[in-house]
C-alpha cells in the first residue's frame, strides 16, 4: 500500500471514531508506513479545534519512532499531538502491530476506573479474551518513557485501557484496529447494560477459534464487512 494510500485509510479511520464519538479534540488513529521506521497519524490543529468529520489524507501527518515530525511539507496549522509517543513506543515494542487507535470512550474508562476487567461476552468482541489490562496512572502519555511503560503494560495483549483516561487498541492494519477500538467500547457498554440486570455470561473458549473470533467468523469477514460497511457510512456524510 502507497503512502498516500496509508494516509487516506487514516483519514477514514479518523471518520469512523469521531462518528462513533471515540475521538473527538484529544484523540488518534495512526498506522505504521510498511517498510519504513514512519508512522502516519492524525494532526493536530494548533487550536484542537478542526471538523474531524471532514478529515483527509492532507491532515495525516508524519512522524518517526522518537516522535520527531518527518513531514517536509507540514502546513503551520498542523502539529503532532502531544500523545505521539502512545503509538511509536507501541510500534518499536511490538513489530506485529501496524496500527494503533488511542481514544477516550466513556465505556472502556468506566471499566479502567473500577478495575473491573472487559469480558468476551459479545460473539463481534472476543478478540479481547485473553484479557485488557490497564495501564494505572492518568498522565498524559507525551514523553517517549511514559510511552514504553504503557507498551509494558499493553504487553503481548491487542489492547490497554488508561486508567480514567482511555483506551488503547492495536492491529494488524488500520481496519483491523479501527473496527476492534469501535467494537471494544461498544462490548464495554453492552457490559454495562448486562451489569444492570444480572452476571456477565461469557463466550467460552470452546467457541473460539485460534484467532479469538467466535467460531465461523474469520477475520476477513469480522474486519473487512464491518470496515467497509462504516467507511461507506462516513463517505456519504462528507
Ligand atoms: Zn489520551
Amino acid at each position: 500500500m502507497s503512502y498516500d494510500d496509508l494516509r487516506g485509510k487514516v483519514a477514514v479511520a479518523t471518520k469512523i471514531l469521531t462518528k462513533e464519538r471515540l475521538i473527538g479534540p484529544f484523540g488518534h488513529p495512526s498506522a505504521r508506513v510498511p517498510g519504513t521506521e514512519l508512522v502516519a497519524i492524525l494532526g493536530h490543529t494548533r487550536d484542537h479545534v478542526s471538523d474531524l468529520a471532514a478529515t483527509g489524507a492532507d491532515d495525516v501527518i508524519l512522524v518517526d519512532l522518537d516522535g520527531a515530525v518527518a513531514d517536509d511539507d507540514l502546513g503551520e496549522d498542523r502539529s503532532a499531538p502531544g500523545e505521539r509517543f502512545i503509538h511509536t513506543e507501541i510500534y518499536r515494542a511490538r513489530p506485529d502491530v501496524n496500527a494503533v487507535v488511542h481514544a477516550h470512550p466513556m465505556g472502556c474508562i468506566a471499566f479502567s476506573i473500577a478495575g473491573r476487567p472487559i469480558l468476551p461476552i459479545w460473539n463481534l468482541c472476543t478478540q479481547f479474551a485473553d484479557g485488557v489490562p490497564v495501564y494505572e496512572s492518568a498522565v498524559q502519555i507525551d514523553t517517549p518513557e511514559l510511552g514504553r511503560d504503557l507498551a509494558a503494560a499493553l504487553g503481548e495483549h491487542s489492547a490497554v485501557l488508561l486508567k480514567g483516561h482511555g483506551a488503547v487498541v492495536t492491529g494488524g492494519s488500520i481496519q483491523e484496529a479501527t473496527v476492534s477500538a469501535v467494537n471494544l467500547e461498544r462490548s464495554a457498554r453492552l457490559q454495562l447494560m448486562v451489569e444492570g440486570i444480572g452476571e456477565p455470561r461469557v463466550i467460552p473458549g470452546s467457541e473460539l477459534n485460534d484467532e479469538s473470533l467466535t467460531v465461523g467468523l474469520s477475520r476477513r469477514e469480522y474486519v473487512d464487512a464491518q470496515w467497509d460497511y462504516w467507511a461507506t457510512e462516513v463517505g456519504r456524510r462528507s
